[in-house]
């Protein structure tokens, strides 16, 4: 089994296979076709896998064919065990995944052992709990009675982003075969490591085959042909909005597959005059600054009562000028600010700064390009920032906070909600009243309160408007993995 071999955290060496993961196998692509992995600290390759081509998507999905029929009649116990297994094993492997995503995605190795791998391991262990609880119901019909089964829906397909990688993979792993589908996982091209090694895993734990294909490749290549292929049901989808239109149309032209978008944000963090600023100041940091910004839920609109305004700048720059990252290589526990993922992800944020600089927005810190090696960016916070300035409108999925003054409570609503975006919001307030109707009055798929995108696996996530519909987590992910059945006995129609 052709492999590669990255060097992790405190110097352990991680080998990887290189081939595709087709019916519990690493095969090469029928096409030979590689991806290159570039480790983003340094721009350098960490060597190349294989890149799934049409034709292998159309072994994959043959394979899950075979997966599902077997899926569907195992029961739930016995889906819930291996789900707990797997667990286990991520858990078990947990330094292999945070140094993979720290290698290839730049990824921090603390935030992904601290939060991205325990956020997988209990979404594997919640969904386990589900999967022999997945009932219908029995209804009073005139003349008879119905009963509903909530049934799988198929070969389905996972298309993942690169920011959190395992974790997003699981919020779609983890309800798929809980509810007895087969999945087809196509990871990013930027961050397919973690992929390999979870097929290793799938592999150990004892799924049977063809309920989990792992196909690295193009999304153009790949990615296209699983949204086309007429035998997959549904596509889950998480990344950028141009994707999702694409495999939206992509649906309506073909099958008509079930759909679930999880597209970009451009979240409002709302600073109330009677909050605890301490912890505001603190949480709408994290909220920008956390994976330097590549987080769709990240709070890059700061509102700011003008009551507190100037009181809150300066606590924010003390703030990021008191605990300067520490910037480096995100494999070093030390380090607190890894790099961007990519070279054009990287130029993307430079040339939203350069526009901040533009547009007249007060430069409150950051703004500059970090050494010449790998892909680094300060921290940065603009101040002062109109509502038509397009740092304040566009999703720049980087470490750029665009920050304003407002007056009201209803002026703060209509700016927060005047986005195409909708997924994730944050509001500091102490006031309960004032949170249960600033809550209530934002646009969104998720609200945190007095913190900032926090996660469970009972909590559904996922947008509105345009950052998408259908939701990750939660007994509501769950129901977008079946469909529901309607049985009518009829016992005495004619009397
Ligand atoms: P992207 O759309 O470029 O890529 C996402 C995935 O889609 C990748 O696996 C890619 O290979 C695949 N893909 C690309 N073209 C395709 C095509 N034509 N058909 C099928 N698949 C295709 O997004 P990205 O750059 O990886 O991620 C960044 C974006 O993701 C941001 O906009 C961010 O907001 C969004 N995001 C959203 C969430 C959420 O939960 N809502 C979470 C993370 C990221």
């Amino acid at each position: 089994m052709a492999s590669i071999t990255v060097t992790g955290a405190a110097g352990r060496q991680i080998q990887v296979p290189t081939g595709l993961f087709i019916h519990n196998e690493f095969v090469p692509s029928t096409t030979s076709q590689t991806l290159t992995v570039e480790n983003p600290s340094t721009g350098e390759s960490l060597g190349t896998i294989s890149a799934a081509s049409p034709e292998d998507v159309n072994k994959a999905v043959e394979s899950a064919t075979i997966g599902f029929n077997v899926w569907k009649n195992t029961s739930g116990p016995a889906r819930a065990k291996l789900l707990l297994k797997l667990a286990d094993l991520i858990e078990r492997d947990a330094d292999d995944f945070a140094s993979l995503e720290a290698v290839d995605a730049g990824v921090l190795y603390t935030d992904s052992k601290g939060m991205n791998i325990p956020q997988a391991v209990g979404n594997l262990r919640y969904y386990a709990g589900w999967a022999d609880k997945i009932d219908g119901k029995t209804l009073a019909m005139e003349g008879g009675v119905a009963f509903t089964y909530r049934e799988p829906l198929g070969v389905c397909g996972a298309i993942v982003p690169w920011n959190a990688p395992l974790m997003i993979t699981i919020w779609k792993l983890a309800p798929a075969l809980a509810a007895g589908n087969s999945l087809i996982i196509k990871p990013s091209e930027l961050s397919p490591l973690y992929a390999q090694k979870l097929a290793l895993l799938i592999q150990e734990a004892g799924f049977p085959a063809g309920v989990v294909n792992i196909i690295s490749g193009d999304g153009a290549s790949a990615g296209r042909a699983l949204a086309e292929h007429m035998t997959v049901r549904k596509i889950s989808f998480t990344g950028s909005s141009a994707t999702g239109r694409q495999i939206l149309k992509t649906a309506a032209s073909t099958n008509l597959k079930r759909v679930n978008l999880e597209l970009g944000g451009k979240g409002p963090s709302i600073v109330f005059d009677d909050c605890d600023l301490d912890n505001a100041v603190l949480w709408t940091r994290i909220g920008i600054t956390a994976n330097n910004g590549q987080i769709c839920a990240a709070g890059s609109r700061i509102y700011v009562q003008k009551t507190i305004y100037e009181k809150f700048l300066e606590a924010y720059k003390k703030m990021a000028e008191g605990s300067p990252s520490v910037i480096g290589n995100p494999l070093d526990p030390a380090t607190t600010k890894g790099p961007i993922v990519s070279a054009a992800q990287h130029n993307k944020i430079l040339s939203y700064i350069e526009q901040g600089k533009q547009c007249g927005a007060r430069l409150l810190f950051g703004g500059e390009k970090v050494g010449d090696k790998g892909y680094f960016v300060e921290n940065t916070a603009f101040a002062d920032v109109s509502e038509n300035a397009t740092i304040m409108k566009e999703e720049i999925f980087g470490p750029v906070a665009s920050i304003a003054p407002f007056e009201t409570e209803a002026e703060v609503i209509a700016k927060a909600n005047d986005t195409l975006h909708g997924l994730s919001a944050a509001v500091f307030t102490n006031d309960i009243s004032r949170a249960h109707r600033v809550t209530a009055a934002l646009e969104s798929g998720q609200v945190t309160v007095n913190a900032w995108a926090m996660l469970s696996p009972n909590a559904p996530f996922g947008g509105v408007k345009e950052s998408g519909f259908g939701r990750d987590m939660g007994e509501e992910a769950l129901e977008g993995w079946t469909s529901v059945k309607s049985v009518n006995w009829t016992l005495d129609f004619l009397g």
